[in-house]
């Protein structure tokens, strides 16, 4: 059967060149086996998108790689180095900025504070150090409230600045996460599910400024199940399947996998 020709391998991405690799990383919840043996590289500077059926793994996969969840086995490792069994704030301040299906936001905050917060109490001098060592004698507070205001022009929300997270709705508090972990300056974003339940044009702001951020050197790796959206801003795919990495590559190879289709239709028929 040469059928295989036509779809990259788990394995066959860029090895050592990875920004991310994963490998043969299991997570079980009881006799639920939620990852079963997942590997994937994620390329510097790609957007790669990780997509599968509901319940596929994706989000436990990313608590993996997070340090939510300690794994059963396997690795995860950042730049070459290892990062599995460092805790969810280690991984963070090693680079790894995240968001969650549901955001992380503050209600009772407002969204300035939400932004100032995140700098100061999630991941400490990473965050700061580039701008304190640039500084002479301006406060740390002051390079917050610059930070902050860089932010929210980047993502469009200035006139929500002084509004609660409480008055956001869903698509604005889905930008204000995100707000969130680039006020921490990681490396790579991995973002979950960043357009569900947001309204169309507020979508296609958010995955344009995910390709800004990119333009700019940002690795970005975001769950997705809407097929199309993954296929016009991906330059890699890699597709999940009850626990394992089923397929990755281009988009237009692993689209017209077998396994792929067939995965997808038994997960939604
Ligand atoms: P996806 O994000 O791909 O939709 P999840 O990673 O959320 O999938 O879930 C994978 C499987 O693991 C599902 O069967 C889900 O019910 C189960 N699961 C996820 N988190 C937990 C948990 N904390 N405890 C028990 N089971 C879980
Ligand atoms: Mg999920």
């Amino acid at each position: 059967m040469g059928a295989d020709n036509s779809t990259a391998s788990a394995d066959a991405t860029t090895g050592d060149d990875a920004l991310l690799a994963v490998d043969e990383v299991v997570k079980a919840f009881g006799g639920l086996v939620a990852v079963d043996g997942a590997s994937f590289d994620v390329e510097r500077e790609s957007i790669t998108g990780l997509i599968g059926p509901n319940g596929a793994g994706k989000s436990t996969l990313f608590n993996c790689i997070t340090g939510v969840h300690g794994p059963e086995s396997g690795s995860v490792r950042l730049n070459g180095d290892e990062i599995q069994g460092l805790s969810p704030t280690e991984v963070a301040r090693c680079g790894v900025g995240r968001t969650f299906q549901t955001p992380k936001t503050f209600r009772g905050m407002t969204v300035r504070e939400n932004l100032a917060f995140a700098a100061t109490n999630q991941t400490g001098e990473r965050a700061l150090g580039p701008l304190l060592q640039s500084g002479t004698v301006r406060s740390e507070e002051h390079e917050v409230q610059t930070r902050v205001d860089e932010t929210l022009e980047f993502l469009e929300l200035d006139h929500l600045a002084d509004d609660y997270g409480s008055a956001l709705s869903g698509g604005q508090r889905k930008l204000l996460e995100l707000g969130r972990v680039l006020m921490m300056d990681p490396e790579i974003i991995l973002l979950d599910e960043p357009v569900a339940g947001v309204n169309p044009s507020l979508t296609d702001d958010l995955l344009r400024r995910l390709e800004e951020l990119n333009d700019h050197g940002r690795t970005i790796l975001f769950i997705e199940h809407d097929m199309d959206i993954v296929m016009q801003h991906c330059d890699r795919v890699v597709v999940m399947h009850n626990g394992t990495t089923l397929a990755s590559g281009a988009p237009d190879i692993v689209q017209n996998d077998e396994r792929v289709v067939e995965a997808y239709l038994g997960g939604y028929a």
